[in-house]
This record gives C-alpha cells, sequence and structure tokens, in this order.
C-alpha cells in the first residue's frame, strides 16, 4: 500500500484529501505545519508527499528544498499552490517539487495526479535491462549482447540467462535452475539443466576470453567473472 504524507494546516483541506486518499487505499500521514512534515518527511518512508505552500512554521518552498537537500529526488513532491500565484509554482518547481496542483481542486484531479506521480516512479525503477560484465540482456527488445555484439538466443536460452543476470555471483543449483526457468509440465529426471547450460555457454561464453558461466561442482552454477 503506497503512503503518502500531506502536510497542510488548514484542517478542512488536509482531512478531505485525508479521507479520499485513504478511501483509494492509500496510507495516510498529515502533518499541520512545516517543521513537523520537514521531520516526517525525513524520517518516515513515504511514496509521495502531497506540500501545501503557505504553513505555519515552515513554508512549503523551504521544507522541500531543505527535503531535497538531505534526503535527494527520489520521492515525489506535488505542491499545493494558491489560485493565481504564479510565482509559488516557479519557486515551487525550482525548489525541487515534481509538480503542482493549484487551489481549488477536486478530489479526482488530485487523485489523477498522484496516481500519474506515482506511475511515473515506478518506472524509472523498473530499468528493462539486466546488466553484468560485458553482457547486456534486454527485456523489452528480448536481446542479448555481450561487448556490444548481438548474440542470438532461442526463448529457452533467454529465460535462462535472465535467471542468472537476476541472481549474480549466487551459485545456483540445477534444481533452482529447473523451478524458476521450466515449466512444473517438465520432468526434472534429466540433465535438461545442464544441456542448456552449454548451449547457453556455447553462445555467450565460447567466442570470449573470460568467462561468464562457471560449473561449481557438486552445487550447480554461477554467473561470475573469473
Ligand atoms: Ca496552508
Amino acid at each position: 500500500m503506497p503512503k503518502i504524507l500531506i502536510v497542510e494546516d488548514e484542517v478542512n483541506v488536509s482531512s478531505f484529501i485525508q479521507k479520499g486518499l485513504e478511501e483509494e487505499g492509500y496510507f495516510v500521514d498529515v502533518a499541520y505545519d512545516g517543521a513537523l512534515g520537514l521531520r516526517f518527511a525525513l524520517t518516515r518512508e513515504y511514496d509521495l508527499i502531497v506540500l501545501d505552500v503557505v504553513l505555519p512554521q515552515m513554508n512549503g518552498l523551504e521544507v522541500c528544498r531543505r527535503y531535497r537537500e538531505q534526503s535527494g529526488y527520489s520521492v515525489p513532491v506535488l505542491m499545493l499552490t494558491a489560485l493565481g500565484s504564479t510565482d509559488d509554482i516557479v519557486v515551487g518547481l525550482d525548489s525541487g517539487a515534481d509538480d503542482y496542483l493549484v487551489k481549488p481542486f477536486r478530489f479526482k484531479e488530485l487523485n489523477a495526479r498522484i496516481n500519474a506521480m506515482l506511475r511515473r516512479k515506478s518506472n524509472a525503477h523498473t530499468t528493462p535491462e539486466l546488466k553484468f560484465a560485458d553482457l547486456v540482456l534486454n527485456l523489452d527488445t528480448i536481446t542479448v549482447t555481450r561487448s556490444g555484439r548481438e548474440i542470438l538466443l532461442t526463448s529457452k536460452e533467454f529465460r535462462l540467462l535472465e535467471f542468472f543476470m537476476n541472481n549474480p555471483r549466487r551459485v545456483l543449483s540445477r534444481t533452482s535452475i529447473f523451478e524458476n526457468v521450466w515449466d512444473a509440465n517438465y520432468d526434472m529426471n534429466t540433465n535438461i539443466v545442464d544441456v542448456y547450460i552449454k548451449y547457453l555457454r556455447d553462445k555467450i561464453d565460447k567466442d570470449f576470453n573470460s568467462k561468464l558461466i562457471h560449473t561449481v561442482i557438486g552445487m550447480g552454477y554461477v554467473l561470475k567473472e573469473e
């Protein structure tokens, strides 16, 4: 459940936002002044922060600036500004806010904005590429390159390599490889894992000086640099 911090001193506004977001399934914290808002933001983990500009103790622009200074840019901030205050918008975005919403707004608008920001955030975190040494596996285009050279794999070889690249430097037993790469209808009582490891090695290691897939005798296989 995403956690959202609301920093807003006007109780009617903050409780209206809180109620709506909780109904949408979010976990919500509310801080009623800027100093407390900053403390919550720095000490608790949130997925997004809704921050009003006009606040007692410390205004929202200052809260945002200090928050960005101390904690970086990973958590999106949605700034609430008063109608017509374009200066606030510019300064707000300068201070490190990701987006803004002009008051008064309808809950639907706020919710749509929050959903879009959380979506952007999660997209930014899921990279379609897995990299290990000079090996790159792209999950969008289903392509593999080593040292920039494209390597053609069958879909099973691709899944096998993906499993290795998601678990680099970990010794993977034949059983765990089998369970993660093959579906349950296959019979494990064959050397199918070893056969496919050989296929994969022939394609990604054979023509290169440094080998990446290594046998760990009696244990399984590991993706690592020599
Ligand atoms: Ca306010």
